[in-house]
């Protein structure tokens, strides 16, 4: 039996650890939030319970194998308690990265840190109610622009137009750097808000961009059967407010604020459509439009986090090249500046490839680099690891409260309790102080019941 540590607990990580330790051997996860599931708890839509629910469950069954160890509520990165290195000191045979992507990609435009600008992975793990997110301030206001036009955005409207409990929102603009064709989203995503669109407004729309999009060879007329087939679908949809309207062959510029720091126009550079290596790409020209709204969030994917202390590439944490066939995942990690192998440091899921697809893809990828781990460990001898609770004394000694298997199991308990009392089908705590005392009250109490027994 060889030990192997994993840094982090969404689905990619525990899909590769369930592999790993079924293999029989050791594993230690350590996970930055307190509770496991990563964007599978914090990300995905919060009225998906069926889904929700089918996860928890399968991470709670990985979670139950007795060699596998949870150290929860412990970030590992080169400014947190616990840096890459101080693991290596704790002598796993293998590390595998499956950490997601947390950084944001920046607009990188003037104004852009007017209050009511929100990157969209910060504004998901807010309503989703993940701490530190779940208690600053998201506010929205009535006029809101989304840009980008994928899933995620779909999400987000879907919370401004219907689910957010403190909504005031009027309008959302999705505002798209390229035309209708380009829209990302599935059919079946953007059903949810489809009764929300405005058709009046995107037929004009549709007018407005029709000649810059006919240079590249599309035809508007099929707009509804190619990318917006709800258009089809639901003919005589009536107009459900708030309304949903969209600008397209748009991208902000800057944003502006009014006297109290919150974002009040967007200015938009208007693109040109051009055909570029079999699909196209906006050309931006001179033009610019001025959007009249009072919050901004941009869904434009997700990048790595640089504090985490492993080489960042494009796309993910830097994986050893492979020029005999590029386009075979790799999830060995390699440090470009020395040219050299990251031995028995692997990468899976969003850590290697950005929001790259769904949780199913995500655990396929955990999966199969939990393999090549595997064949790995079978070639190299023990590595001698500190034990579990020698690793949890350590990382506390810094000050750093662990979260466990059977704190987890403790809060469970508490959740279930509210969630009972507030008649939810699921109850999350929105901190990681309240998280900490309900462990702890809940573990008074078993002991009060054993001393008492
Ligand atoms: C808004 C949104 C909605 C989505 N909706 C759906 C959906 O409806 N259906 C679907 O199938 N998929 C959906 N997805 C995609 C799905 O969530 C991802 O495919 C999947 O979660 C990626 O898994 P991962 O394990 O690679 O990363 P993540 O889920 O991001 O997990 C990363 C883990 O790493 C931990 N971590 C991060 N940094 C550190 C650190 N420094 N130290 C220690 N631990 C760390 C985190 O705590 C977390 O546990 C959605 C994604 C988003 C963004």
């Amino acid at each position: 039996m060889k030990t192997v540590f994993l840094v982090g607990a969404g689905p990619a990580g525990l899909f590769a650890a369930q592999k790993i330790a079924q293999a029989g051997h050791q594993v230690m996860v350590f996970n930055r939030d307190i509770k496991p599931g990563g964007l599978a708890e914090y990300g995905i839509y919060p009225v998906k319970d069926k889904m929700k629910i089918g996860l928890r469950k399968q991470f709670a069954k990985v979670l139950s194998f007795p060699n596998l160890h949870y150290f929860g509520h412990v970030p590992v990165g080169s400014e947190s308690a616990v840096t890459i290195d101080e693991l290596r000191q704790f002598h796993p045979a293998a590390m595998v990265f499956s950490v997601g992507a947390q950084g944001t990609k920046s607009l990188g435009l003037p104004g852009e840190n007017a209050k009511g600008v929100y990157s969209a992975k910060d504004f998901v793990y807010f309503y989703n109610q993940l701490p530190p997110f779940a208690s600053r301030d998201f506010s929205t206001g009535k006029r809101i622009a989304v840009i980008g036009m994928g899933n995620v955005a779909v999400d987000i409207i879907r919370w401004l137009l219907q689910d957010d409990p403190n909504r005031q929102t009027e309008e959302v603009t999705i505002v798209a750097r390229r035309g209708p064709f380009e829209a990302k989203f599935d059919e079946k995503e953007f059903a949810h808000v489809q009764m929300h669109l405005d058709r009046n407004l995107f037929q004009q729309e549709l007018e407005r961009v029709k000649d810059k999009i006919a240079t590249v060879g599309q035809d508007i007329s099929k707009v509804a059967e190619a990318t917006f087939p709800a258009l089809v679908k639901y003919p005589n949809q009536e107009l459900v407010m708030p309304r949903l309207r969209f600008r397209f062959l748009s991208s902000p510029k800057e944003i502006h604020a009014g006297a109290d720091g919150r974002i009040n126009r967007l200015l938009v550079t208007e693109n040109n459509l051009v055909a570029k290596d079999g699909g196209t790409a906006a050309k931006a020209t001179d033009q610019t439009a001025e959007l009249d709204v009072d919050t901004m969030i941009f869904a434009i994917g997700d990048v790595h986090d640089p504090k985490l202390g492993l080489p960042c590439g494009r796309d993910g944490y830097v994986t050893r090249p492979n020029p005999e066939d590029p386009k075979a995942p790799v999830f060995e990690c390699y440090d470009p500046q020395k040219n050299e192998l990251l031995t028995g440091v692997y990468v899976v899921g969003w850590a290697r490839r950005a929001s790259e697809g769904l949780v199913g893809i995500a655990r396929h990828d955990g999966e199969v680099g939990a393999e090549k781990v595997l064949h790995y460990l079978a070639n190299v001898p023990d590595s001698a690891p500190v034990s579990p609770e020698a690793i949890q004394r350590r990382i506390e000694a810094k000050g750093v409260k662990v979260v466990t298997k059977d704190d987890l199991a403790l809060l469970g308990k508490v959740e279930e309790r509210e969630a009972q009392k507030r008649d939810l089908v699921a109850f999350k705590f929105s901190d990681d102080e309240s998280m900490l005392t309900a462990i702890d009250k809940e573990k008074e109490k078993s002991s009060a019941y054993v001393s008492a027994g």
